[in-house]
């Protein structure tokens, strides 16, 4: 059976359970994070109490200055843009190995997406929605890696998703660490009906570079492989290709099945597409068949436990 056994090296926002250092000194609990806490190594950032800004403390905003995203503190005037900049590169630049970020929402700072940004510092409409400064600095230096808000996050697909990425990521990065022509077949081997759940045709792209059908050195492979493998991961798995993906590991145990066994399978296929059953039901009985026929290929597939059990939480925003 598939083990996460590598822990995902994360970067939080550390007002998300860590430390009370929001504007209004306060901490919001999230439970998520909080069960993140035992299966991934968490480095926190705060860039506004970080920068010397203090806590509590005057809000900062996005303002659009001449075509440019400046943060401002209305209540003392001050631009803060380069402080926040030179922290961003020297943070930034600073961490290696990360596989994803978990940010706050909406905020100046950390919002990876949808915050607000004003025409000036002055009390008034929103020009546009935007990135926040530490956020973007991420995204353009980890362009790859899983990054999300704690606000996205409670939406069980995107979750779900999410995490599926994250350890995915991690255990791609123990590959690089240690790369080998036979880890890398490994690698792909067992990462094949995950990789179908998000992308058919890069997972057979990710097949050609692992059987170097082009004849290129090991470095040159793992290059090649990881930058696909990202790119797959990148998209939100659909729920027609999480099905082919089920259909796929069923079809290397089927011939032992009874026929009961087949209908109980295919039926529950389609609540699953009707959304009556969760993924996790569906998981559940391929690996009670990688039990019974000891089937050690279909047992090494992380699709069957892409992250580890204690993070499975069914709760949904609906958002
Ligand atoms: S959102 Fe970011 S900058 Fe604001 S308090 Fe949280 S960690 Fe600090």
């Amino acid at each position: 059976m598939s083990i996460n056994t590598c822990k995902p090296r994360l970067v939080v926002s550390r007002c998300l359970g860590f430390e009370a250092c929001r504007y209004n000194a306060q901490m919001l609990a999230d439970d998520l994070i909080e069960r993140l806490k035992t299966c991934a190594e968490i480095i926190t950032v705060c860039p506004e109490a970080d920068i010397g800004l203090g806590t509590p403390r005057a809000p900062v905003r996005l303002v659009k200055q001449e075509g440019e995203i400046i943060m401002i503190q209305p209540s003392t005037g001050d631009d803060v843009s380069q402080a926040m900049h030179a922290y961003n590169r020297t943070k930034i630049d600073g961490f290696s190995d990360i596989d994803g970020f978990i940010l706050k929402n909406r905020s100046p700072s950390c919002g990876p997406a949808g915050v607000k940004v004003y025409a000036s510092s002055e009390k008034g409409a929103t020009a546009e929605k935007g990135v926040g400064l530490f956020a973007k600095a991420a995204m353009e230096r980890f362009p790859f890696a899983a990054i999300e808000d704690e606000g996205r996050l409670k939406n069980f697909h995107l979750r779900e998703a999410f995490l599926m990425r994250l350890f995915a990521f991690a255990r791609l990065r123990q590959l690089i660490a240690r790369p080998s022509v036979s880890g890398l077949s490994t690698f792909h081997a067992s990462h094949k009906l995950l990789m179908m759940c998000f992308h058919q045709e890069m997972m057979r792209q990710c097949g050609r570079i692992a059987s170097n059908s082009d004849g290129l050195s090991l470095a040159e492979m793992v290059q090649r492989y990881a930058a696909v493998f990202r790119e797959a991961l990148a998209r939100q798995p659909r729920q027609s290709n999480i099905i082919n993906a089920l259909y796929h590991g069923y079809g290397w145990i089927s011939e032992g099945l009874s026929a009961a066994d087949k209908k109980l399978f295919l039926d529950a296929v389609e609540e699953y597409r009707d959304d009556r059953v969760t993924l996790a039901t569906m998981l559940h009985l391929l690996k009670s068949y990688v039990a019974r026929f000891e089937h050690e290929y279909l047992g090494s597939q992380h699709f069957l436990e892409p992250y580890p059990r204690t993070l499975f939480d069914l709760s949904d925003s609906g958002r």
